[in-house]
């Protein structure tokens, strides 16, 4: 027998389990997550308001119920089981542990109350077990968030939307509620460089034209009147269409619903100014764009947000023993080797970038990889595999959950959802663990 060690059940781990199961003769492909929940990002990083997305689960569930995958849930490599230790077990390991450590700003003032990343903020109101208790302050009625792409957006959609609207979501319910008891009036949405350089997609930016309590607002003087020439023609079909929907907005009335969503380019933050520990404004210096690069104009401006959401992107965290490129916040790899019989692919790999199906691709590359180095050197047969691993888990007391059991943590919390949510998720690991008694 074959055995493969997959660190990460998200779309990465995922894809490289499926090919893998397929197409190595006589494989066991052991599928290791940190929580009692697979699925990684597709459960605790896509927008809960985004159900759609997240289907993709089901091919996902098609791959663990096949004979010769196991899921090992909530076995956190690094603390649970070593690195060597699992490398020692299995004859392939491949990493696909994600990304999600906020990038900082590096600005004075983030340490104020009221600054969350994005990635915990999203973790929150996605219900991940590490941010149970971030109880972020939403007491405000300004709030920033950095960035010019998708999560900044998805960010801005959910405190934007009335708490019916959050009722098809999977948004938990202490989030919804602290969402809905927010007086927030001004969202604001700044990026460093301008219209032609956010990496929106066009329909996530459509989606605020249709919200029921919030209205988009643009100045019309930051949309510029024509393509630069020369762009990639893919590329500038995606512009043009975000300028049309950006040029919709700026003739939006700011009064006509109760909170304002400001679309803001060309402006980096200096400066979170606080009072009594807790975010008071923020200090901002405006941009001229040249030749793509934001450059500053040393012209100043302040605005009164009481929180602060910098969604800048993301790095890996770094396990015990595992090649890593503290610069990049990368597993360090060549094209997904990482060292002999141990490979990377997805967020861990190339970075913090790429929607799900980016990962296909990356992750069928690196299972390639995997086979042609099988096929090259056929292991000895000599590594104990899961048997092995499961004899140090039971010594160190490690309560492992298994693809039947996820699916009664799973049933629970379909079956406790109300208002016609699709679920409400358990944020907390000792609830799930508690249902498998
Ligand atoms: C806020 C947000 C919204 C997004 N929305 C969309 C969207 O709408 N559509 C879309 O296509 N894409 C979206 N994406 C992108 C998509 O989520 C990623 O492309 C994808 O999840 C990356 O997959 P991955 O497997 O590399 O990492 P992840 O999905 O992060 O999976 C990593 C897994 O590894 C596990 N893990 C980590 N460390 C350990 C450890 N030490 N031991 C064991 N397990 C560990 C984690 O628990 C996790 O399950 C979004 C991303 C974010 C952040």
């Amino acid at each position: 027998m074959i055995n493969i060690a997959i660190v990460g059940s998200g779309p990465s781990g995922c894809y490289i389990a499926d090919m893998l199961s397929k197409k190595v003769a006589d494989a066991q492909v052991d599928i290791f997550d940190r929580l009692p929940t697979p699925f990684g990002l597709v459960r605790a990083g896509v927008a809960p308001d985004h159900q759609g997305t997240k289907n993709i689960v089901r091919q996902f569930e098609r791959t663990f119920e096949r004979d010769n995958v196991r899921f090992v849930g909530n076995v956190n490599i690094g603390q649970d089981l070593s690195y060597e230790e699992l490398k020692a077990s299995y004859d392939v390991v491949a990493l696909t542990i994600g990304a999600l450590c906020d990038r900082k700003l590096g600005i004075p003032g983030e340490e104020l109350t009221g600054v969350y990343g994005s990635g915990e903020f999203v973790a929150w109101y996605n219900g991940h077990p590490d941010k149970a208790d971030l109880a972020p302050n939403l007491n405000s009625r300004g709030i920033a968030i950095i960035g010019n792409g998708n999560v900044a957006l998805d960010i801005a959609r959910v405190l934007a939307k009335s708490s019916a609207e959050m009722d098809s979501s999977d948004i938990t319910a202490a989030a919804q509620q602290s969402i809905a008891a927010s007086p927030v009036q001004d969202i604001y949405l700044i990026g460093r460089r301008g219209p032609l350089e956010a990496s929106f997609t066009n329909a996530e930016l459509s989606e605020f034209g249709e919200l029921e309590r919030c209205v988009a607002l643009v100045d019309p003087a930051q949309l510029p009147d024509s393509l630069p020439e020369g762009l990639d023609p893919k590329a500038a079909r995606t512009i043009e269409k975000n300028l049309d929907t950006l040029r919709s907005y700026t003739s939006n009335d700011a009064d006509s619903k109760p909170v304002r969503l400001h679309l803001m380019f060309c402006a980096s933050p200096l400066e979170i100014l606080g009072d009594n520990g807790k975010v008071s404004s923020l200090r901002l210096e405006k941009n001229q764009v040249v030749d793509g690069r934001a450059q500053p104009t040393g012209e100043t401006f302040e605005l009164e947000v009481q929180t602060v959401i910098p969604a800048i992107g993301y790095r890996s965290e770094a396990i015990d023993g595992m090649p890593f490129d503290q610069q990049r916040g990368i597993i360090q790899n060549q094209d997904g080797v990482v060292e002999p019989g141990v490979y990377t692919a997805g967020w861990c790999k190339r970075g913090p970038q790429g929607v799900i199906p980016a990962n296909r691709s990356d992750s069928m590359a690196v299972a390639k990889q995997i086979i042609a180095d099988l096929e090259a050197n056929p292991p000895a047969g000599e590594r104990g595999g899961y048997g092995t691993i499961d004899s140090l888990l039971q010594q160190r007391g490690v309560k492992q959950v298994s693809f039947e059991q996820w699916q009664v943590i799973n049933q629970a919390e379909v079956a406790r959802a109300e208002n016609g949510k699709p679920r409400e998720k358990f944020n907390r690991i000792d609830e799930m663990l508690a249902l498998l008694d």
